[in-house]
C-alpha cells in the first residue's frame, strides 16, 4: 500500500523507518520530510495544513493510508476532512477526529473530558477576560507553586509555574487581558500543583481497542542536571525504570480504560495515538495532560522497541481491529540523545553541514532539523539530530549513543551529556 505521512521531525523520520520494514508499504511519501526521510522515502512539498493540496495529492498518486506526526493537522480536521469526502473517505488517517484532538487542543476540554470520566487529574477552574479577578481570587487559595496553562495550543511554551502569588496574578492577567499567547490564552487553566515524578504512556487505538505502547521519559531543559530552559526535549529513554508492573496496572485501570470508554460514550472517533503525560504522586498516578499523537523525542525509543509490524498496527486501527493484531515489544532499553544547534531553544543559526553520519555505527540516527543542500546535510532546525541506541542495560545504550554523537560534527553542535544519568 502506499502511504503518506505528515510532519518534518524526529518524530516522522522514526515512523517513517518503521512503516517503510512493513512489507505492507509499497511506497511511503513524507511531507515535508527532512534530509533523512529523503534517504528512505519520498519527500513532497506539501503544506500539511492545506487539505486540499493534500487531497490532490492522494488521489493523484493513490494514497490508501494517511498517518498524520504532529497535532496541528489534527486539531485543524484532517481526519474528518477526509471523513467527509466522498473521494476520500476510503482512506483511513490514522489520528483522532476533529473533536478528539480537542483532548490536546484545549487544556479546558481535557480538563472537563477527565473529570467527567472520573480520571484521577489535578484540580483545577478555568477563566477568561471576563473573570480574571475570580482567577486571582482562586490564586489565593492554592499553595505555591502556581501552574497557569493558556488553554489552546501555544507550540508547547502555555504552561507557567510560579513561585509568587503576585507574579501568578500578573502573569494571570498577561496571558488573559493582554494575550501573552495571542487567541490561546484567551482561557487559561488554574491548576493544583502535583509533585512527582514525570513519565508518558503512550497508547494506539482504534477507538474500541487499546494497545499500550512502552513507556518513555524525556528530559526537557537545555542544560545539565535539568537546567535552563525548556526545549521540545534534549533526549529520551524507554522504559521507565519506576515504571513498575503495580504502577501500569493502575495506569491501565484508572487511567486507560476509561480515557478508551470515555471517547467511546461522548461518541468521539480516535484512531491514533494517545500521548498520556503523568505525574506519578506517591505511586499513584495522574494525568497531567493529553496529546493526540507521538511525542518527539519519546518516539525516537518507543517505536524502534516495537517489534510488531507498524502498518499492520495502523490497518487494524483502521479497521478496527486491533484487538486482532499482537504487539511485540523488545525488552532491551532504549535511550536516544539529541543533537541541537547551538543557541537553542533561543535564537540560532542555520545550514550548517553536518558530517560523520556515515560513521554511526549501531545506534540509529533519526534527523529532526535537517535537508539536503547540493547533496549535503545541513542543520535546518534547533534540534538537528536524534542518536538512538540499545542495550542490555541503560549504561550500555547510552554508552553507544555518545559514543557515535563522538563521530559527528557541526558548527555549534550541542547536547546534553547527562541524558538517563538519573537512572543508574
Ligand atoms: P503540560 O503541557 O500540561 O504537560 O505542562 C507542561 C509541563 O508543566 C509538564 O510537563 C510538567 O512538567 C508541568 N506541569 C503541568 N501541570 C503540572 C501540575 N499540575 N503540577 C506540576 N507540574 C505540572
Amino acid at each position: 500500500m502506499i502511504i503518506l505521512l505528515l510532519g518534518s521531525g524526529g518524530r516522522e523520520h522514526a515512523l517513517a523507518w518503521k512503516m517503510i520494514q512493513s512489507d505492507k508499504c509499497s511506497k511511503l511519501f513524507v511531507a515535508p520530510g527532512n534530509a533523512g526521510t529523503s534517504q528512505i522515502a519520498t519527500n513532497v512539498s506539501l503544506n500539511i495544513l492545506d487539505f486540499e493540496a493534500i487531497k490532490t495529492f492522494a488521489l493523484a498518486e493513490n494514497v490508501a493510508m494517511v498517518v498524520v506526526g504532529p497535532e496541528d493537522p489534527l486539531v485543524h480536521g484532517i481526519y474528518d476532512f477526509f471523513k467527509n469526502d466522498a473521494n476520500l473517505n476510503h482512506i483511513p488517517v490514522i489520528g483522532p477526529s476533529k473533536v478528539g484532538a480537542q483532548l490536546e487542543g484545549s487544556k479546558e476540554f481535557a480538563k472537563e473530558f477527565l473529570v467527567k470520566h472520573k480520571i484521577p487529574t489535578a484540580a483545577y477552574d478555568s477563566f477568561t477576560k471576563e473573570t480574571v479577578e475570580k482567577g486571582c481570587d482562586f490564586l489565593e487559595t492554592l499553595q505555591p507553586p502556581y501552574v497557569l496553562k493558556a488553554d489552546g495550543l501555544a507550540a508547547g511554551k502555555g504552561v507557567l509555574i510560579i513561585q509568587d502569588l503576585e507574579e501568578a496574578k500578573s502573569e494571570l492577567r498577561n496571558m488573559l487581558v493582554h494575550e501573552k499567547f495571542g487567541t490561546a490564552s484567551a482561557k487559561v487553566v488554574i491548576e493544583e500543583f502535583l509533585d512527582g515524578i514525570e513519565l508518558s504512556c503512550f497508547v494506539l487505538t482504534d477507538g474500541k481497542n487499546y494497545k499500550i505502547l512502552p513507556t518513555a521519559k524525556d528530559y526537557k531543559r537545555i542544560g545539565e542536571g535539568d537546567t535552563g530552559l525548556n526545549t521540545g526535549g534534549m533526549g529520551a529513554v524507554s522504559p521507565v525504570p519506576f515504571a513498575d508492573a503495580t504502577l501500569l496496572e493502575k495506569i491501565e485501570t484508572r487511567i486507560v480504560k476509561p480515557t478508551i470508554t470515555g471517547l467511546q460514550s461522548d461518541g468521539i472517533e480516535y484512531k491514533g495515538f494517545v500521548f498520556i503525560g503523568l505525574i506519578n504522586v506517591k505511586g499513584e498516578p495522574i494525568v497531567i495532560e493529553y496529546n493526540v499523537r507521538m511525542g518527539d523525542p519519546e518516539t525516537e525509543v518507543v517505536i524502534p522497541r516495537l517489534k510488531s509490524d507498524l502498518v499492520e498496527l495502523f490497518q487494524a486501527v483502521g479497521n478496527q481491529t486491533l484487538n486482532e493484531v499482537s504487539l511485540e515489544i523488545d525488552e532491551r532499553s532504549a535511550t536516544t540523545i539529541m543533537v541541537v544547534s547551538g543557541g537553542y531553544p533561543e535564537d540560532y543559526g542555520k545550514g550548517f553541514e553536518i558530517t560523520g553520519l556515515e560513521n554511526i555505527e549501531d545506534s540509529i540516527t533519526f534527523h529532526a532539523g535537517t535537508k539536503l543542500e547540493n547533496g549535503k546535510v545541513v542543520t535546518n532546525g534547533g534540534r538537528v539530530i536524534a542518536v538512538t541506541s540499545f542495550g542490555e542495560s541503560f549504561q550500555e545504550a547510552i554508552k553507544k549513543s555518545y559514543q557515535n554523537i563522538d563521530k559527528l560534527h557541526f558548527d555549534k553542535m550541542y547536547f546534553r551529556k547527562d541524558i538517563g544519568f538519573d537512572l543508574f
